[in-house]
């Protein structure tokens, strides 16, 4: 081959990557990148998307961490100077499960499913009982919500829970108990922070913001109740516990959607 020509190929191969390398960039952000948290101090990223390391999530669009307040997939977000979520809750870590409790399976982001905890248990509680008894009970959810509004984290987002059956189970990277409150005060703290946990997961994974619609094929927030009808099993929360504080399934639904 010709110097010449040897040139051009190279001028070409360059070329194409560039311009495979800016079409990355500009794929919309799409899924949600489970990395390590020197990762997510990075200031560089070949993929566009949600980045999150366990703790702290990050929206990467052009190659760069978003700052400041964005809209994705119909929920707002807020982000500080560094990258990072400012959360629209406080969460916990402190019943977390370890890596041997439950499962670390990756589950298809198709539905988030909401629970009560269906006793008298509040949200804390709830929680250290699951730690105490994840393996023992085949019981957990990704997330426990309590005692004020703080959200407990059991197992990350992502990863399939035991909360309503194989199937279900499978299909969601987000389960969330509802401990029970001990006042009308803690009851409305705790519920926003359900409903905010439930819109912020649900922006991230892509799940419609839709609750309890369609058939086992549409992509949405189901509750417990859903799933018994339309999928396994008999458990029927968590309207019940709801309706105990004048919250209508058409209330939660209208929340869920931001109205
Ligand atoms: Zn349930």
């Amino acid at each position: 081959m010709q110097k010449r020509e040897m040139g051009w190929l190279a001028a070409c191969v360059v070329t194409i990557l560039a311009i495979v390398l800016l079409a990355v960039l500009m794929i919309p952000g799409r899924g949600v990148h489970y990395v390590s948290s020197a990762t997510l101090q990075r200031h560089f990223y070949l993929h566009n998307g949600w980045y999150y390391d366990g703790r702290d999530w990050a929206f990467v669009q052009g190659g760069h961490k978003v700052t400041g307040t964005r809209q994705i997939n119909g929920v707002t977000y807020r982000f500080g100077q560094n990258g990072k979520q400012i959360l629209p809750y406080k969460i916990s870590y402190q019943y977390q499960l370890g890596s041997g409790q439950g499962t670390n399976q990756p589950a298809t982001p198709k539905y988030i499913i909401l629970h009560d905890v269906g006793s008298r248990a509040d949200g804390q509680q709830a929680a250290s009982y699951m730690q105490r008894t994840a393996n023992s009970s085949q019981a957990y959810t990704n997330f426990v919500v309590g005692n004020g509004g703080t959200v407990y984290q059991m197992k990350r987002p992502g990863t399939v829970a035991w909360g309503a059956g194989t199937t279900a189970n499978q299909n969601a990277p987000v389960q969330i108990e509802l401990g029970h409150a001990h006042s009308t005060a803690e009851f409305r703290a705790d519920y926003q922070a359900y409903v905010a946990l439930v819109r912020d997961m649900a922006g991230k994974y892509d799940i419609p913001l839709k609750l309890d619609q369609g058939s086992t094929n549409t992509s949405g927030i189901k509750s417990h109740r859903w799933v018994s009808q339309h999928i396994w099993g008999d458990h029927q929360d968590p309207y019940e516990y709801l309706t105990r504080y004048d919250v209508s399934k058409a209330d939660l639904a209208n929340a869920l959607a931001g109205k």
